[in-house]
């Protein structure tokens, strides 16, 4: 095994992992593939190391994740384990996407460990890289600065955290390296059919009745340089979905020729309103994004705006344009 970035300088994160005995793991809210394969591959691996290892996350694993190995152990709701000595946040760029006040961690060490170029650095350690495709690429490169051995779970949770945050492997993040990773990981265990199935061919029949309401108000602005689209409340109170059912749903803003900015606003609670944003290049959004107290990468972002739809659309318009201008 290769590790894709040799630099990488794991020492501090190595001996505070070495020294603990207990260890709380946590993913960021909303918890999507890359934080829970991420969260699981460190389990499995701490777990070998013979430490007492918790997982817990504030909001619920979504169903596609469900196949992973490990996950029925993950615990919601707030709440911090008393004896863990260290805690380790993955994939979240701030204290508020752990969806936790920082008091529950006062006389814990907290390892911060992402690849979110707006990372705030909140940790005692942070080890923040955004050269890396996935943050479970970089628990992959951790893996042999702790002796551990690749086996099918470990694969399997890394696999998923890639296959997800690569938009399967679509993106410019993936190098010839993050392949040959991917090569690794199948070797060791990693069942490529089963993740396909799981997340991607799983779907309730009644996402594709919430998706064909949103495409209906799928609309294009500035000479088609932008495209929107957004859910609200009252939609998912209808369909009976939840924010959950509308992950990916901004794949289908980006896909269209000319746009350079896809936009997919979602009201999980009246008046609140997260979004998530796409740029191609060269058009970044992560300024955007983080201008409005969010983040995420150049060409993935998303924030929470408060309002009517059209308050937060004629806001966010103003951005978009600012963006494209860039
Ligand atoms: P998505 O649109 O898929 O929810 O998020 C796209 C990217 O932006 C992800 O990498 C995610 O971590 C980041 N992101 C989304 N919303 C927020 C936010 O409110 N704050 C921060 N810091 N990052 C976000
Ligand atoms: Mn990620």
């Amino acid at each position: 095994m290769k590790v894709l970035f040799p630099d990488v300088d794991w020492h501090a994160v190595v001996e505070a992992l070495q020294q603990a005995q207990s260890i709380h793991l946590i993913a960021h809210v909303n918890p999507d593939a890359d934080t829970l394969g991420s969260q699981l591959a460190l389990y499995h691996a701490l777990n070998t190391m013979g430490k007492s290892v918790f997982m817990h996350n504030v909001d619920a694993t979504p169903r596609i994740c469900q196949y992973l190995s490990g996950i029925e152990n993950i615990q919601n709701g707030l709440q911090v384990n008393e004896e863990a000595d260290v805690v380790v946040a993955v994939d979240a760029g701030s204290l508020a996407r752990l969806g936790m006040d920082k008091v529950y961690f006062e006389d814990k060490k907290l390892i911060n460990i992402d690849h979110h170029a707006s990372n705030k650095h909140y940790g005692d350690i942070n080890l923040v890289d955004a050269r890396y495709c996935a943050t479970g690429a970089m628990i992959y490169d951790l893996l042999p600065h702790l002796n551990i051995a690749l086996d099918a779970d470990i694969a399997a949770a890394i696999y998923a955290a890639i296959l997800t945050d690569t938009a399967s492997f679509r993106l410019s993040s993936v190098t010839a390296d993050v392949h040959r990773m991917v090569a690794d990981l199948i070797d060791a265990g990693a069942d490529v059919g089963m993740a396909s199935q799981s997340i991607y061919q799983s779907h309730k029949k009644e996402r594709f009745d919430l998706l064909g309401l949103a495409l209906k108000n799928l609309a294009l602005s500035h000479h088609g340089q932008a495209a929107w689209m957004h859910v609200d409340y009252a939609t998912y109170e209808q369909t009976q979905m939840t924010a959950e059912d509308s992950e990916g749903f901004i794949d289908y803003v980006r896909s269209i020729d000319g746009v350079n900015i896809a936009v997919f606003l979602r009201e999980e609670s009246p008046y609140e309103w997260k979004i998530s944003l796409r740029g191609k290049a060269p058009c970044h959004v992560g300024e955007l994004a983080s201008s409005l107290g969010g983040g995420g990468h150049q060409y993935a972002a998303g924030c929470t705006m408060h309002g009517s739809y059209s308050e937060v659309y004629e806001k966010l318009q103003q951005y978009v344009s600012h963006a494209l201008k860039q």
